[in-house]
């Protein structure tokens, strides 16, 4: 029998609490050190939410109140880190974003781990080079960026830096896919990785079209959700935007009348990748991804009562 996967979490607060519930659900044991809690002396607030989060899984029928009560039971609070992090094969730090308490947990949790535990950040806004700067083992230590609510959306981004050894990434990819995570490599550290840019663009046209009189807050919303957003969701962006001219982007320029872009010959080759990699439910050309994202915008539409 394959044997259970132990994972540490240090910071238990939003993001810490929803990773962890991820990995009980899929069989791992947590540790946890959280330390205001610890200065509390008490771990029953982050017992309670931890019961929280499971109970919107109970309430939504996702798990049964006698699985949750089994996931938690697998869970365990510490007031040592050195006892919790012992042993974990990842060690996921959720502490607040100030860089000298990263860099002062990483130290400890290298002190009794040494190379044998991936240390994967949380953190919205620090470089993974900048995280490992002086560490005693810099190669293990990258960055794992979960979205809020984390024990809902599947997105986690990696990002290594120049430190980062061979395979880590690899490794931490198959265990938060083990979770049922759905993860994305920024290969270049820019500020926001890769999610939070496309978030950044968005709420600064909203701010733009807003303060400039063009829409409501409210019309700026629902032309998200209602066109392009709920595109978006189903299949993404480069996808969803090639299904709308025949021929997929190596077209845009012709029909739109444009110059030649050689951007729009990467995004073409990137589509026949995207393509490749579908299951054939997903479609594996423009016709039957049509078909997938019909199908899945009327489901959508259905659960929204406009169908
Ligand atoms: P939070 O304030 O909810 O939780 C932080 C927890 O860390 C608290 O429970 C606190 O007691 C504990 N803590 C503080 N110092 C500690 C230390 N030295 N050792 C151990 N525990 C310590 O914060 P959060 O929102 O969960 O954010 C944590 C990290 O996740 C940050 O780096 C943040 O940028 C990142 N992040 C946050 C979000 C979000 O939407 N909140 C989304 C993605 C990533």
């Amino acid at each position: 029998m394959a044997e259970t996967q132990r994972i540490a979490v240090v910071g238990f607060g939003m993001i810490g609490s929803g990773l962890a519930a991820n990995a009980l659900m899929h069989g791992c044991d947590v540790s946890v050190y959280d330390l205001l809690a610890c200065q509390r002396g008490s771990f029953d607030g982050l017992r309670e939410r931890m019961r929280s989060i499971f109970q919107v899984f109970i309430d939504n029928g996702v798990c049964s109140p006698d699985e949750a009560e089994e996931y938690i039971a697998r869970l365990h609070f510490s007031d040592q880190l050195a006892d919790a992090v012992r042993g974990a094969a990842l060690v996921q730090e959720c502490v607040p974003e100030r860089l000298e308490d990263k860099h002062a947990v990483y130290r400890q949790i290298q002190e009794v781990c040494g190379d044998s535990a991936i240390i994967a950040s949380s953190t919205s806004g620090l470089f993974p080079s900048d995280l490992a700067e002086g560490a005693l083992c810099p190669g293990n230590i990258i960055v794992a960026h979960p979205f809020n609510p984390s024990y809902l959306l599947p997105l986690v981004e990696l990002c290594g830096g120049k430190y980062t050894a061979p395979g880590i990434i690899d490794r931490a990819k198959a265990i938060y896919e083990s979770w049922g995570k759905v993860c994305v490599v920024c290969q270049k550290e820019v500020k926001g990785f890769v999610a939070n840019r496309i978030n950044w663009a968005c709420m600064d046209v909203c701010k733009e079209q807003i303060w400039g009189g063009v829409c409501s807050a409210e019309d700026m919303d629902k032309a998200i959700m209602f066109g392009p957003g709920l595109r978006m969701a189903m299949i993404g962006q480069t996808l969803a935007t090639s299904l709308g001219v025949e021929g997929g982007f190596s077209k845009f320029n012709e029909k739109y009348g444009h110059p030649h872009d050689p951007r729009f010959d990467i995004l073409a080759a990137g589509v026949d990748e995207i393509l490749q990699h579908h299951t054939e439910e997903q479609g594996r050309d423009p016709d039957s991804a049509n078909a997938y994202l019909n199908r899945l915008l009327i489901e959508v539409l259905r659960l929204k009562h406009l169908m």
